[in-house]
């Protein structure tokens, strides 16, 4: 029976030094809507982990025990071969740690994996999809030895399965009360978790069935054939590997963690998932349980729910879910969700009769008396006009102004910038009376406004439209400036997507 489901447990109260203090302890939790009544289906959410995913664990054991070992040392760079959430983990352990990190990813993971290394402070190495997952690792040992950089093998190094056995497998066996669920079921990548947490049921749970999913498409394991590998040692392509969308499971090879398991005796069954049945139950535990994960954790938990339909009644059956699914946005788990308001939010949209599109916008404020300005801040405008080929009156954080920052930048040509509303100009209310006199110079009251050789240009649309019909390269021209035209063939494109001209009333 669970205990207390009406009480929050004490979880994470105390004060952490660090954020490495808060990887694993994750929890533990039972489906309530998708699951069927015969067995009690509970899902594990690496999620919960500070980097969102399972590798956390990894990365944190990795450079621990490679700092005990003397084989990292202090500033010393590290690099990895990863599908994302690896280097996702090893990047925060890093930048916890001062350590400069290099991961290596084959360019067909998702794009959000890639922006959030880089966001932690990592450089990402992209490698050909047509490699696959042997070549990425390929170049990051080669990587290591050319620069004498620290690898952290997370296919091979024993402080994976380690950490599981020290972490997860105890967590599970707390969670169940010192004797584990009925069935444990999992997917694996490097069959870190497989072989660490594997090992501890064997031998504190022996009745726990050990269950490991798999593609079907890609039954590698199943498949009983041998890992194939070259005279160094390095594993070659696996024959039974295909493409499949569970981005962490099955690489295109057994790596050696997952090899010792299969030795150790440590899988009882195979449960084989479709790609279709993992991007469903992916999207059910969203919608019907509120538990938002990745691919490979649909695909988990879809195995689990297979089995829940012929386990023993009452059976208790706990699946591993390795990560959220925010990373996933642009992969075909979020297909079909749609920025624009679709037919059933549009009708919501129209039940009541404010805030909408399909309606008038409300008439224009009354004609308002001619803007007048300072004679001070009106000299100050003409002086900055003067004093630069191309001026450009914006606000610091207002797409237009971004927008059209962007396009200079790109067409390499300098700019000054005047930001109106900056910090900078508050005193006296400077920015307030400069933006006064632009718009009696300028004519318009909008922003950004902009100048090249002393000459008004316009707006945003203005200047737009003057890259487009040829008047900027004349401006700039006469101004002494060239740019690069390639760079301004579709300037409408550097407006966030939501204001570019196709959109507006679509
Ligand atoms: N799912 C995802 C999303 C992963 O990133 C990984 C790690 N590659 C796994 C599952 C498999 O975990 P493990 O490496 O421990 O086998």
């Amino acid at each position: 029976m669970l205990k207390e489901l009406d009480t929050l447990p004490p979880r994470r109260t105390d004060l952490h030094g660090s954020i490495l203090e808060t990887i694993g302890n994750t929890p533990i939790v039972r489906l309530n809507r998708i699951a069927q009544d015969r067995a009690e289906v509970f899902v594990k959410i690496e999620a919960a982990n500070p980097g969102g995913s399972i590798k956390d664990r990894f990365a944190l054991a990795a450079i621990e025990a490679a700092e005990a070992s003397g084989a990292l040392k202090p500033g010393q760079t590290v690099v990895e071969a990863t599908s994302g959430n690896t280097g996702i983990g090893l990047a925060l352990v890093c930048a916890a740690k001062g350590y400069p990190l290099v991961v290596t990813m084959a360019e067909n993971f998702s794009v959000e994996r890639r922006k959030l290394m880089r966001f932690l402070g990592a450089k990402v190495v992209l490698t050909p999809a047509a490699l696959k997952g042997t070549g990425m690792l390929a170049k990051a040992e080669e990587l290591a030895r050319a620069h004498g950089w620290f690898l952290a093998r997370q296919f091979e190094n024993e402080a994976n399965a380690d950490m599981h056995s020290r972490t997860t497998a105890r967590e599970i066996l707390d969670a169940f009360g010192g004797k584990g669920p009925d069935f444990w079921v999992t997917g694996f990548g490097t069959g870190g978790t497989l072989k660490g947490v594997a090992r501890v049921l064997r031998a504190e749970s022996p009745a726990t069935r050990i269950v490991v999913a798999e593609p079907d498409n890609v039954p590698m394991l199943q498949s009983g054939i041998a890992q194939e590998r070259d005279s160094d040692g390095r594993a070659v392509s696996h024959p039974m590997f295909r493409p499949h969308p569970m981005q962490g499971w099955s690489p295109d090879f057994v790596a050696k963690l997952a090899e010792d398991a299969v030795a150790a005796g440590a899988i009882d069954m195979f449960e084989p998932v479709a790609g279709k049945d993992a991007l469903a139950v992916a999207r059910d535990l969203a919608t019907r349980e509120g538990i938002f994960c990745g691919i490979s954790s649909g695909a988990t938990c879809a195995a689990a729910l297979k089995l829940a339909e012929t386990a023993p009644r009452g059976a208790r059956i706990l699946a591993m879910l390795p990560d959220t699914g925010e990373r996933y946005m642009s992969t075909p788990l979020f297909e079909g969700i749609g920025e624009a308001m679709n037919d059933e939010e549009m009708e919501i949209s129209r039940s009541t009769p404010g805030g909408r599109f399909d309606t008038a916008a409300p008439a224009p404020a009354a004609a308002q008396a001619a803007p007048t300005c300072t004679p001070e801040a009106a000299g100050m405008i003409d002086e900055i006009v003067a004093a630069h080929p191309v001026v450009m009156f914006v606000l610091e954080w207002c797409e237009f102004s971004w927008s059209v920052r962007k396009l200079f930048a790109a067409a390499g040509v300098p700019c000054h910038a005047v930001e109106l509303d900056a910090a900078a100009l508050q005193k006296d209310n400077l920015g307030s009376d400069l933006r006064a006199a632009l718009g009696v110079k300028a004519g318009a009251p909008t922003i950004p406004q902009i100048f090249v050789g002393g000459q008004h240009v316009g707006g945003a649309t203005e200047t737009f439209d003057a890259f487009m019909n040829g008047a900027m390269t004349d401006r700039l021209a006469a101004a002494g400036l060239s740019f690069d035209a390639g760079k301004t063939a579709d300037p409408y494109s550097y407006l966030p997507g939501w204001m570019q001209p196709r959109k507006i009333g679509g």
